[in-house]
């Protein structure tokens, strides 16, 4: 799955008047005097890792949280407080080894036997794009409704709430989980006096009732559209409301998606933001759809949003970039000392597995089909070639294992031996194969899985779409871990719930939740790799590991404060652990 590496269908121009910079520059401020002052301090500061820093008399912390369990690395032992200085730390230990950093201007937190955690870092979830599915289009997705039945009857509610004649649009619509293919029939009982809409979480697909046809536009005899967009055909040979690709789905959207005002936009991914942060991340990544324009004023929001946010741009999107990377920004260096960062060029390899788009060098189970690479070998080393003559670092979006074949030759061709550029990404690399995950190793390149495939579609893989053996390799941690090759978690958001605990608890149990087996017992990891994953590799994922994803004195003071410490409860109770607060730089930014 990866809709928001394929689809930008919501980030189209045509819905946004001037653009977004305009829209998000006009309706966010700058940062505050506060949020400059607690840069500048940062910025001052030069302690060294693991060093303790000296302090002049009468100096001491700004904060000191005590009185429960600090995991500051994974790994190290755990300690019982922490202080905090100018939005950084300056020391972890127990509570009496910490006293002398307190003073009466000292704010002294109560953990009360909670854990603290560095920031959980989603190196992968289209910030953006999420913000704007979540804010503007109804979830009739799997989690909302689990069954065909519950998800048909919402739409009737929904019908009978909604004057005739208006627009009925849901998005999230799983085929692998809800039930198979919707049908313009099935959408047709519900309602034929209001045009409906519903959008696949594949992001590919939609499928659409008869009044949405005539609202449209789209005759019987329609034909195939510039773009790849088609619609579906029953064994009548008659339109039977599926239709397939952007080009396609935006003869309906450009009906029902008003113009995106600068408010909605913002306040889209304010929202976004502060649900993110409720589910226990300090830092989510952006992978390509931001484009160079947007960052001007994509940094300003970013000082007012409830978590860190970093970037890269899309290949394509790259024109505009070049003074950034002047002021020695990308490679995950904080915009204008914000809260913003910018990282490297995205690539889209391939498709989605579970629409059988990647890529594989074998056919997928009970079918001929292999899928294919969204661009051929000699594109590919082009392209890649392309994004290190800018000095940044590439991400390749990778489902099957034919295009990661293809995206590691670019990158041995254009990087092979270069360093200073940054760690070279396979995006998903879900089914990458044994000598893969060597051969990454070789050549410094990192795989980010969305374990939460392993989560919702495990099953599905093993049962519909590979088959057991294939499936038992799926997003394959475990050999990775065997093979000492860094890799990241992450949940492609909107493509899937955000929320670090479930990726952690399903890479440590690689529990498919739904029909509660296990998928590849041989690709679990402990806790502590799962956790690292989410934590000090993804920040150096990010280009940020040095300022995140540990607590280590001169590190940003980033915390996931959970209600109760992982390591104590069963993994499959992990991802319903309760998240009580987040900090940004000294500053918490959720309390629950
Ligand atoms: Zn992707
Ligand atoms: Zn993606």
């Amino acid at each position: 799955m990866c809709r928001g590496c394929i689809s930008q269908l919501f980030l189209q121009d045509q819905f946004y008047s001037g653009g977004l910079a305009g829209l998000l520059g006009q309706a966010v401020a700058m940062p505050t005097r506060r949020s400059f002052m607690a840069y500048s301090v940062g910025a001052a500061s030069v302690f060294s890792a693991g060093a303790q820093p000296a302090f002049a008399a009468g100096e001491g912390a700004d904060l000191i949280l005590r009185g429960g369990t600090i995991r500051a690395m994974v790994g190290a032992p755990a300690a019982s407080a922490i202080a905090v200085k100018g939005g950084k730390v300056v020391a972890v230990g127990a509570e009496s080894d910490l006293s002398g950093l307190r003073t009466n201007d000292t704010t002294i937190v109560d953990l009360a036997g909670r854990t603290v955690f560095p920031g959980f870092i989603d190196p992968h979830n289209h910030t953006l794009l999420a913000s704007l599915v979540f804010e503007l289009l109804d979830d009739v997705g799997y989690a909302r409704f689990p069954t065909r039945d519950q998800l048909l009857g919402h739409l009737k509610q929904e019908a009978g709430d909604t004057p005739k004649g208006q627009w009925i649009v849901g998005s999230n619509f799983d085929n692998l989980l809800q039930g198979g293919d919707l049908t313009r029939a099935e959408l047709d009982a519900i309602s034929t006096d209001h045009p409906i809409f519903v959008w696949y979480t594949n992001g590919h697909d939609a499928c659409v009732n008869s009044a949405a046809l005539t609202a449209a536009g789209i005759a019987e005899d329609v034909g195939d559209l510039p773009g790849g967009g088609h619609f579906g055909r029953g064994p009548d040979g008659k339109l039977n409301g599926l239709v397939y690709e952007e080009s396609a789905m935006l003869k309906f959207a450009v009906h029902f998606l008003g113009k995106i005002t600068p408010e909605v936009a913002a306040k889209a991914t304010t929202d976004y933001a502060r649900h993110v942060a409720s589910v226990g991340n300090t830092l989510l990544h952006e992978p390509g759809t931001l484009r160079s324009d947007w960052i001007e004023p994509f940094t300003k929001l970013a000082g007012t949003l409830a978590c860190r946010t970093s970037a890269s741009v899309m290949y394509g999107d790259t024109k505009g970039l070049e003074p950034y990377i002047a002021r020695g920004l990308g490679k995950g260096a904080p915009v204008d000392g914000s809260l913003f960062s910018l990282y490297g060029v995205k690539i889209v390899g391939d498709g989605s597995n579970q629409t059988e788009t990647g890529a594989q060098t074998k056919p997928y189970l009970n079918s001929t089909s292999k899928g294919a690479p969204n661009f051929d070998a000699a594109q590919l080393k082009a392209m890649v070639a392309e994004v290190k003559a800018l000095g940044l670092p590439v991400q390749i979006h990778c489902n099957g294992d034919e295009t990661i074949d293809i995206a590691l030759d670019a990158i041995e061709a254009a990087y092979a031996g270069a360093t200073g550029y940054g760690v070279n990404r396979i995006e998903h690399a879900t089914m990458a194969r044994p000598d893969q995950v060597l051969r990454m190793k070789a050549l410094g390149v990192q795989p980010s899985f969305l374990m939460n495939h392993v989560r919702l579609y495990g099953a599905a893989y093993r049962d519909q779409i590979f088959g057991p053996e294939r499936a038992a390799f799926m997003d394959p941690a475990g050999a990775c871990v065997k093979a000492g090759l860094p890799f990241t978690l992450h949940t492609d958001g909107p493509c899937s719930p955000p929320g670090p605990l479930a990726l952690i608890a399903t890479a440590v149990t690689r529990r498919c939740i739904i029909d509660k087996s296990i998928v590849g017992p041989d690709q679990a990891v402990s806790l502590d790799d799962a956790i690292r994953a989410v934590t000090l590799d993804a920040a150096r994922q990010l280009g940020q590991g040095d300022r995140l994803g540990s607590l280590e004195t001169g590190k940003e003071a980033d915390f996931t404060i959970l209600e109760t410490d992982p390591y104590t409860v069963s993994p499959d109770a992990i991802a319903d652990i309760k998240v009580s607060e987040t900090w940004v730089a000294g500053e918490r930014k959720f309390a629950s």
